[in-house]
């Protein structure tokens, strides 16, 4: 490593190894609680399916074509990305006659799509 890396990477960096023991007990348990949730992020971490999910926060359900045209593909791709988002319990559907309306799971979903999308403007 050069000077000018080490100067940097310690700029980031405690300049000694020091731990709360207590704090530590007391948080580490707690993580175990995130086991899975990576898995909606990764659901989300597609900029199409990004999209579909945002579309999905204006409206409170389009159907697959009307995804096709909103995202610019065919019905085969949005419904691929869809079903992807279903099975990850993101979006549930409906059928009524010959057209299937999705819509996001619950309001947890559209919080969390809104709320990136804040961020993401904010910084
Ligand atoms: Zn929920």
């Amino acid at each position: 490593m050069s000077e000018e890396v080490i100067k940097k990477a310690s700029k980031d960096t405690c300049d000694t190894f020091c731990y709360d023991e207590v704090l530590v007990q007391r948080v580490q348990p707690e993580i175990e609680k995130v086991e899975g949730v990576e898995l909606i992020f990764k659901a989300l971490s597609d900029a199409t399916r990004m999209k579909i999910a945002y579309a999905l926060t204006l409206e409170k359900e389009l159907c697959v074509c009307d995804v096709a045209n909103i995202i610019g593909s065919t019905t085969a791709t949005a419904s691929h990305h869809l079903r992807l988002l279903r099975n990850m319990k993101l979006a549930k559907y409906r059928k009524e006659g010959k057209l299937v309306f999705y819509s996001l799971a619950d309001n947890h979903v559209h919080q969390l799509v809104s709320i990136a999308l804040l961020h993401s403007k904010e910084v």
